[in-house]
């Protein structure tokens, strides 16, 4: 892997502060002859204490890495990294050199999680008359996509449930470590920090140093899920082949421009900032709806993400069918955790009151789970919402992964097959005449063996199924 001095940031990072700055110029010039733009954005945790607050956070900060092709012989592709502050720059100004790029065919753009910066973003603008904000971004390609396909060498579609954090991609890819101490700093205080510009720099660039990884990674090993013969080593031809194969967008439906909670229940749960300077009360009660509840567009599908602190009640949801995911990091920070409930739709299961404090997202995605056993937990969190759980749905879903099974079972000479150097199948089972699942995830296989049948016979007392 490369070095981490072959990624550095650009000496100089440009603060676009006025509309008639030369930065500003320069932006613009840059926007137009980019090919692949990275971005971000960075807004301040909102507080649902302050009257008439709005219903998303402003962005105040913008982040725009620009990528253009230079000849080698000019000594490659060069980057420029501008920091577009939003408090300052008339939105007016800037909404349509960004929209442009945002819907411009010829530039890729590339982000990590973009979506919610974009509702953001576009609630920004069209609050300060700028239309209706953003409606688009395409084409568009997920850092984690990319991740997802160059690690494991298939479809860079892959489910967002395995994701990494940016900071994890970023050390395993590019072997840099980003700090992740002043994501929740405060970015609408001015001027920023020296600390803050690195780091909100750092967030769009690394895009674009990712992106070439990839882009070599497809040049030399042909590309994920194809074949390699119709990937070119031209540069525009490779670009339209990634844009066409894996090209993507984020399209902002109208649903996503309101939040998802209108209920009035705020008042009960004011906001501690960041710091945690001021007091207020939190309440730990259930506000919901939840994401799911088809009342407010959901499928109806339960889903959760267990914070690390509970990981035995991820595994229990689990065996009573229910989807839980875990964080997609090790040590995630809040941000990171809310911002995977968020984007997966999942409310986030906690022992950890901080969290609710976090009030920029909606607040019907946070619970606290107070019980300390994880049966406990588990029957708290069934009866909280309101879950049903019936005997045909114990053991459907594979509890090391959180995958669903394939959609008929194996005999064993297929299991035994599916099996070979990868996991092992007890002979005394041949024999016995059982089902075999496979977890269409990770492909651990499963059968009904006694094991199961205790795993069953519990949960069917712990769930009080057969009251
Ligand atoms: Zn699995």
């Amino acid at each position: 892997m490369d070095s981490a001095q072959n990624h550095s940031l650009p000496s100089q990072i440009h603060i676009v502060t006025s509309s008639t700055c030369s930065e500003f110029t320069h932006l613009l010039q840059s926007l137009r002859q980019s090919t692949v733009v990275g971005l971000d954005a960075e807004w301040k945790p909102r507080r649902s204490s302050q009257p008439n607050s709005s219903p998303f956070p402003s962005v105040t900060l913008l982040q725009v890495a620009c990528r253009f092709e230079a000849q080698p012989s000019d000594g490659g592709p060069k980057s420029e990294v501008f920091l577009v502050d939003l408090l300052r720059v008339p939105l007016g100004e800037v909404y349509q050199p960004l929209k442009e790029m945002f819907e411009s065919e010829s530039i890729l753009k590339l982000g990590f999680r973009f979506k919610q910066d974009l509702v953001y973003l576009s609630h920004t603008f069209s609050t300060q008359g700028c239309e209706h904000g953003f409606g688009m971004v395409a084409p568009f390609l997920d850092i984690a996509n990319i991740y997802n396909c160059l690690k494991n060498h298939n479809s860079a579609k892959s489910s967002s449930k395995d994701t990494k954090s940016l900071s994890t991609i970023c050390e395993e890819l590019l072997g840099i470590s980003l700090s992740k101490e002043l994501q929740c700093s405060d970015w609408s205080s001015r001027p920023l920090s020296e600390e803050q510009i690195q780091y909100a720099a750092a967030d769009a660039f690394y895009l674009l140093e990712i992106f070439s990884i990839y882009q070599q990674y497809i040049l030399t090993e042909g590309k994920c899920g194809s074949s390699v013969s119709e990937i070119d080593d031209d540069h525009s031809n490779m670009m339209q082949s990634i844009l066409s194969y894996f090209g993507d967008k984020i399209v902002l439906k109208e649903s996503d421009k309101v939040p998802k909670n209108t209920k009035k229940k705020v008042k009960q749960r004011q906001c501690i900032n960041v710091n945690g300077k001021e007091r207020a009360e939190i309440s730990t009660e259930w506000q919901g709806p939840a994401p799911w509840d088809p009342s407010i567009g959901g499928d109806g599908f339960p889903k959760f993400l267990c914070d690390v602190m509970i990981e035995g009640l991820a595994k229990h949801l689990r065996c009573v069918g229910i989807d839980a995911a875990l964080p997609s990091s090790k040590k995630p920070d809040p941000r990171e955790l809310l911002n995977q409930a968020y984007k997966e739709k999942r409310v986030l299961l906690t022992r950890d009151i901080k969290l609710l404090r976090y009030q920029y997202l909606a607040e019907n995605q946070v619970y606290k789970v107070k019980s300390l056993l994880k049966n406990d937990q588990l029957l708290e969190v069934i009866e909280t919402f309101k879950l049903s759980i019936s005997e045909d749905k114990l053991m459907s879903r594979c509890t090391k992964c959180n995958g669903s099974f394939i959609q008929k079972p194996l005999t064993i000479e297929e299991a035994v097959q599916a099996s070979k150097g990868f996991q092992i199948i007890p002979s005394c089972l041949f024999d016995k005449n059982l089902e075999f699942w496979k977890c269409t995830s990770c492909h651990q296989l499963y059968w009904e063996g006694t094991q199961y049948r205790h795993a069953v016979d519990k949960f069917v007392s712990i769930c009080k199924l057969k009251d």
